[in-house]
């Protein structure tokens, strides 16, 4: 838990979020301005900064954070198209420092994304 984060926060339920999906890891919850009908985001619960702090550890958590990605996919009914993102670092625009998964579908979705 890191006190200034603002995915911590949701965490905790010390901030708001529409939560669609929650276990002992993961978290999933709907992005504040989404870029698509269907923008959810998968964290895992413990603070992990970005794909660069992962540890061997955190294997399993990303796993899961995979397969409700796959549940989400099916229950939002994206899965004849959607896609799994994530920002790393400031050239892609990562700006929340707990990682994190965008599941976006519910429109066309262009290749290669900018
Ligand atoms: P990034 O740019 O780091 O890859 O993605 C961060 C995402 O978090 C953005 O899509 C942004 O809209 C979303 N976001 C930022 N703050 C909040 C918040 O307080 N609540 C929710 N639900 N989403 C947030
Ligand atoms: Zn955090």
């Amino acid at each position: 838990m890191d006190g200034e984060c603002i995915f911590c926060k949701i965490v905790d339920k010390e901030g708001p979020a529409d939560i669609v999906y929650e276990d002992e890891s993961v978290l999933a919850f709907k992005d504040i301005n989404p870029k698509a009908p269907v923008h959810i985001l998968v964290i895992p619960k413990k603070h992990i900064g970005s794909l660069l702090d992962l540890e061997e550890a955190d294997e399993e958590v990303i796993g899961r954070i995979y397969l409700v990605c796959k549940r989400l996919a099916g229950e939002m009914g994206i899965d004849k198209g959607f896609r799994v993102v994530v920002n790393c670092g400031p050239g892609a625009g990562q700006s929340v420092h707990h990682l994190h998964f965008h599941l976006l579908g519910g429109r066309p979705l262009r290749w290669p994304p900018g």
